[in-house]
């Protein structure tokens, strides 16, 4: 009685082979397809309503994929790779989406002409190989050894304008404050690298938005500001040679878990059992009093009782710190966060200079500077609104990010879809010295570079096809820096002199991130979905090729 062998569970859906690969690259496709129109400085904006009808406005690649929901496994794979775009760098996400579809659409069409999926990842690795070789040949070193030096500073102003001249609508005095504020944190936290590089800890920048004044208002401070004030008016508002305790545990009387019922029958009780607690809190701020704590930090709550105690000693208290600050004064400070403040020692403790609360427009804000690990800065923003104040932190982020690419690795490389061209041009002459069919991935490869320059091209406003023709004349002329000026709607001979710059940072994972997820879906033969578990709709059952993809209302469904 041979029963037969059940291997899936009911209700998958199966799709194997080219039907799964062509499946997958059509999701992938659709997803870059969608984000096409974004790219570059005058990428048109995408208007995403979430489930709960909230409205996103904007151009920014890895915006969109991760507010678009999306359910395609594959076009997942293309999400994940504008993650890490963003992550890594903190630029480039839609150029390496829209790569990536552009690798894959031309795959296809090397499919068609039954290339094996396994030539073409080969063929696509080894190009992405040369082009990581080829870019620091094709770029411009560009000498930062000296950060304060007056040519350090209008290198990096560059970078920072072109960052900002798409994205930002600021200009005049206000953009200006915004990049010398960019500017100067950076500087502050830069440590040498023994390429010539810095190191930057973007962690060390600190950004608050406070509400009034304008963008020009803002200030940098060298130290931290925590928009809290002091909890006590009994404290000192000022500290100098500040020993600073950073708690994480509560300076209160813990709670029970469970509801506990005191049964209290004399006024003797009632004051024993206030003095069992005043004592309880009595003891933690004489324990940090005796560590030599005279300024307390604390992510939870402070009592009342412990706030008057702590009065008493001359401790300055700061109470319900974010955690995001807590951890970052952990590093400036060089303190240790105490959890448990029975066992906290001296060594527990951070230092800075100067703890001191200053009033900021309306409210009161607790500032401190020299600290221990003097790196540390805060960047406060002031802004009449906050729409404004989020547009000007998402721009300095932009902007710190665009500049740490370029102290990793000083190195520029021309855009507007110059650097593109020229690596499909180069990669072609390599490709003809690799021959074979895995040539073809390779030109392939080059061909997809081409999007870029030609997406631009659109968006200016020019036709692509001639705008390509024109664009690889004039390269194969040795004009290399020849890009798309978007702005001016024409091809240009040097970008380079209209800042149209990007870090070598920033292009090498564009191509590392496209490629891989490119590669990874060409991978894929079989397609396996198990049933989507809430099956309560009615109809459709086993349509063979749906995979995910139930699409709810304003839920973009790919690839069916
Ligand atoms: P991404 O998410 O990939 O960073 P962007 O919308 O920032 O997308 O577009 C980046 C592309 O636009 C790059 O290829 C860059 O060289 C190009 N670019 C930026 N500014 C200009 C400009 N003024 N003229 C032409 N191309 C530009
Ligand atoms: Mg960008």
């Amino acid at each position: 009685m041979a029963s037969p062998v059940l291997l899936l569970k009911e209700g998958t859906s199966r799709t194997t082979g080219r039907d799964a690969l062509r499946n997958n690259i059509l999701a992938a496709k659709t997803l870059a397809e969608m984000l096409r129109s974004s790219l570059g400085p005058k990428g048109l904006d995408k208007m995403l309503i979430d489930s709960f009808g909230d409205v996103t406005i904007t151009n920014d690649g890895a915006t969109i994929v991760k507010d678009m929901e999306i359910q395609h496994p594959a076009a997942k794979l293309l999400v994940e790779a504008a993650k890490a775009q963003d992550a890594e760098v903190g630029d480039g996400t839609t150029s390496a989406v829209v790569l990536a579809g552009a690798l894959l659409e031309k795959a296809e069409s090397l499919l068609d002409q039954n290339i094996h999926p396994t030539i073409i990842i080969e063929g696509y690795k080894k190009a992405y190989t040369k082009a990581l070789e080829l870019l620091p040949q094709l770029g411009t070193k560009i000498d930062i050894r000296d950060l304060n030096s007056s040519v350090s500073r209008d290198t990096l102003r560059k970078i920072v304008f072109t960052t900002l001249a798409s994205k930002f609508i600021a200009e005049g005095a206000e953009l200006n404050k915004i990049i010398d504020m960019v500017i100067d944190a950076i500087v502050n936290v830069a440590e040498p690298l023994p390429n010539g590089g810095y190191n930057v800890s973007l962690d060390l920048i600190k950004i608050d938005k406070k509400k009034g004044g304008s963008i020009e208002d803002s200030v940098l401070v060298k130290g931290l500001v925590l928009d809290k004030e002091v909890v006590h008016p009994g404290m000192p508002r000022r500290v100098t040679k500040a020993k600073i305790a950073v708690l994480d545990a509560a300076l209160e009387v813990e709670k029970p878990e469970i509801s506990a019922k005191i049964s209290i029958t004399s006024p003797e009780q009632i004051k024993a059992f206030l003095d069992e607690e005043s004592k309880y809190l009595k003891d933690m701020v004489d324990k940090l009093a005796s560590i030599g704590a005279n300024v307390v930090i604390c992510q939870k709550g402070i009592d009342d009782i412990a706030q008057h105690f702590l009065a008493k000693k001359g401790i300055l208290a700061v109470r319900r710190v974010k955690r995001s600050d807590i951890e970052k004064l952990e590093k400036a400070l060089g303190a240790r966060i105490i959890s448990s403040i029975k066992d906290a020692t001296p060594d527990d403790l951070g230092y800075a200079e100067l703890v001191e609360e200053r009033r900021v427009g309306n409210d009161k804000m607790v500032f401190i500077e020299g600290a221990k690990n003097l790196k540390a800065v805060n960047i406060l923003l002031r802004g009449s609104n906050d729409m404004a104040l989020d547009e000007a932190e998402r721009s300095i982020n932009d902007a710190l990010h665009a500049l740490r690419n370029i102290l990793l690795e000083p190195v520029i490389l021309p855009g507007g879809g110059a650097i593109e061209l020229e690596l499909a041009m180069k990669l072609r002459e390599y490709a003809r010295s690799v021959g074979g069919k895995e040539q073809l991935a390779i030109e392939a490869f080059a061909d997809a570079l081409e999007e870029i320059p030609m997406i631009l091209a659109e968006t200016a406003g020019l036709e692509a096809i001639s705008a390509l023709m024109d664009l690889r004349a004039r390269h194969a002329k040795g004009l290399t820096n020849t890009g798309v000026d978007v702005i001016g709607g024409k091809i240009v001979d040097d970008v380079y002199a209209l800042n149209i710059i990007e870090p070598i940072r920033v292009k090498a994972q564009v191509l590392k991130s496209a490629t891989e997820a490119a590669t990874a879906i060409l991978k894929i033969d079989d397609l396996i979905a198990a049933a989507p578990l809430k099956s309560e709709k009615k109809g459709g059952e086993g349509s063979k090729e749906e995979s995910g993809g139930e699409g709810g209302a304003g839920t973009p469904s790919l690839g069916d």
